[in-house]
């Protein structure tokens, strides 16, 4: 595995994979990797012939009172599980290469953005976006990989990449979850024992949640969540929310797909999760318009 922290290095060699006619497959990643990044990077090689797994703990997309100077971080773990997983390059600029100076142009999201971790944090998907938009003209890729975990942000990306015209295949893939049910994150280790054991609730919300919809929502879905969670956790609820996905609006009877979002805030880390759903069939069932899955 190649180890390139500039940004002219990575240049130089993706030019030489792509005269080679190598396809490229990039991970972007904020490292302190775990089995949900390395999922990433074994579906990479699918399709891909040369991974490319960023880690860039990007100050951009952290607010003046988030988490971005205690991010987790450990290169040298990073760099054997990377490898094990099967990753060609690791690239891992620090800030001052890929910030040298105050930017002049910097990407602001206009949709997608008004819901979810979008509004609790102003700012955090302009600064994604903003990465992602000087990553994708680093490492040039064909295809780029991104969890569903976190789907507001890939709903974001593919945004970006074709508003922006990024000659770049977008692949969503499945969040990857602890024995019982935990969505695998970096930010898990910030959780104390108990919150660690309430922690599974966010998942089993979202369960049940799919559950009260498949029986018919009453359009109290959302506020069952938020009793469920308030009483089975110590955390604070940042939203439960049911909206049309990507688009991340309220959902009306034509929205093919829901996606039922969850946050909770622990003491030290805020925890986010989510089930899409797809086929659903949506029809009014009383005054109100109301969605049903099927
Ligand atoms: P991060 O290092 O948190 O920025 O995550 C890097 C990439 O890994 C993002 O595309 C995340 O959505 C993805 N990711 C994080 N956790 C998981 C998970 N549990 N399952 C699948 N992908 C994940």
């Amino acid at each position: 595995m190649k180890q390139i922290n500039s940004i002219k290095d990575m240049q130089k060699l993706i030019a030489e994979e792509k005269r080679a006619g190598k396809v490229i497959g990039f991970v972007p990643t904020m490292g302190y990797l775990h089995d949900g990044h390395l999922s990433l990077i074994e579906r990479a090689k699918k399709e891909s012939d040369v991974i490319v797994v960023s880690i860039f703990v990007n100050p951009l997309q952290f607010g003046p009172n988030e988490d971005f100077d205690r991010y987790p971080r450990d290169l040298e773990r990073d760099e054997k599980l990377a490898l094990k997983a099967g990753a060609d390059v690791l690239f891992f600029p620090d800030t001052k290469e890929m910030y040298p100076k105050e930017s002049v142009v910097t990407v602001s999201v206009n949709k997608r953005v008004d819901a979810l971790c979008g509004e609790s944090r102003v700012g955090h998907f302009d600064g994604v976006a903003t990465v992602l938009t000087k990553l994708f003209h680093i490492v040039s890729p064909d295809y780029a990989y991104f969890g569903l975990k976190d789907a507001q942000q890939v709903a974001v990306i593919e945004g970006l990449v074709e508003d922006f015209n990024f000659p770049i295949n977008v692949i969503g893939c499945e969040t990857k979850r602890e024995v019982d049910g935990l969505a695998m994150s970096s930010r898990n280790v910030y959780l104390n024992d108990r919150e660690r054991q309430e922690a599974v609730h966010l998942n089993a919300s979202l369960i049940k949640a799919e559950k009260w919809l498949l029986e018919g929502d009453s359009g109290e879905t959302e506020q069952k969540m938020i009793k469920y969670l308030e009483e089975h956790t110590s955390g604070v609820v940042d939203y439960c929310k049911i909206l049309s996905y990507p688009e991340l609006l309220p959902p009306t009877p034509q929205s093919k797909r829901l996606i039922i979002a969850v946050a909770v805030k622990f003491s030290n880390a805020r925890l986010i999760d989510n089930v899409i759903l797809d086929n659903i069939l949506c029809r009014p069932e009383s005054e109100e318009e109301t969605c049903s899955v099927r």
